[in-house]
């Protein structure tokens, strides 16, 4: 695993130690997928405290670290102390976007204020750039909604309802070897489709609408992410017009999405293709996100990132135009970053479907 990865941080930031309590992080850094517990890491030793109802997972899945178990009282604020004491560390980071504040009071104190230096995002940042076995892992998590939206395809129909439809996805990408969803499936028809995160509803899909299905599954741990829209029956000259605008956004996006440029010039070449057509004010979310461990990572693709992407950084690209009554429209697909152009890992087609 990726542990030693944290030594570089240690001694950049002048820790003698870190305690990591993100559950994607404890797995990225140690192997252990129970997402219960902590890891603490020093220069001398390494530790992995989960309770009893993890320990023997535990120990198959992160052999770099020895086991320790804080008992019936989950007494973790005793285990790091004797840990720190050892170690004589004075400077110990902390993951404070990822601890309750009541939980971080009660091992601060143990701790006697070693449990001193907030890490931001530093550790989820050494999560960006992927291994080719992670961006594998995507790919076959990608594979399985590929696989899923060809199967909706042939059952989608009017009278559907859009929570019938997402469980249908659901379900496939699970019987598909998927082991979780990414995120809650978002299955959006009618006016509807004009909400970029709308939640799937009772709704009977009818002729004549978008249903836009953004969804995606786990596969060993990490995340895929695609959107695509179709239209029920023959699409009229308006949603011909949105769905067209969209795509060549999507395109543009994907043309751009390259090692060296910044996240927010992706986002700026995209979003002037939906300007340029007069809809600029109907795209209102950024252009994408890192996909990794979680489904939404950073960098980003959007207009606030001026971090430069760089190879084997997994990105989406989901413009979208939602028209507020009318309906909407988002293309996603999911990319590995290379130096001048983009793999995608999504191959379902994206040429307007009308069912
Ligand atoms: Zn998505
Ligand atoms: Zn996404």
């Amino acid at each position: 695993m990726f542990y030693e990865k944290t030594y570089a941080l240690m001694k950049e930031k002048g820790l003698d130690a870190i305690v990591v309590s993100d559950g994607a992080n404890m797995r990225y850094l140690s192997g252990f997928r129970g997402a219960t517990g902590y890891l603490y890491i020093s220069e001398k030793r390494r530790v992995l405290m989960t309770d009893a109802r993890y320990t023997t997972a535990a120990r198959e899945e992160a052999p770099d670290f020895e086991v320790q178990d804080p008992g019936n009282a989950r007494n973790y604020g005793e285990l790091l102390n004797g840990l720190m004491e050892e170690d004589q560390a004075k400077n110990v980071g902390f993951e404070e976007k990822y601890m309750l504040y009541g939980t971080y009071q009660k091992l601060s104190k143990a701790c006697n204020g070693r449990l001193n230096t907030e890490l931001g995002d530093s550790l989820d940042r050494l999560r960006s750039i992927k291994t080719e076995q992670e961006i594998a892992y995507m790919e076959k998590a990608e594979a399985i909604g590929d696989q899923a939206f060809s199967h909706i395809l042939t059952v989608l129909k009017p009278g559907m309802t859009e929570l019938e439809v997402a469980a249908e996805l659901e379900y496939f990408m699970k019987m598909h070897g998927a082991e979780k969803l990414s995120f809650e499936t978002i299955v959006a028809s009618g006016p509807n489709s004009a909400l970029p995160h709308a939640m799937p509803s009772t709704r009977k899909i009818e002729k004549g609408d978008f249903v836009t299905m953004d969804f995606g599954c786990v596969y060993n741990g990490y995340c895929s992410d695609m959107t695509r829209t179709v239209v029920m029956g023959k699409a009229s000259d308006k949603q011909k017009e949105i769905y067209g605008i969209v795509l060549e956004a999507q395109q543009e996006g994907l043309d751009c999405a390259t090692a060296d440029l910044r996240g927010c010039d992706v986002d700026r070449y995209a979003r002037e293709v939906i300007a340029r057509a007069g809809y600029w004010k109907y795209f209102g979310h950024g252009l994408g996100h890192s996909v990794g461990l979680y489904i939404h990572e950073d960098p980003r693709l959007s207009p606030t990132c001026e971090e430069t992407l760089r190879p084997y950084m997994v990105e989406t690209v989901e413009p979208g135009i939602y028209l507020p009554g009318f309906g909407g429209v988002r293309i996603e697909d999911m990319v590995m970053i290379t130096e001048g152009y983009c793999v995608n890992l999504t191959h379902s087609p994206k040429e307007l479907i009308e069912l």
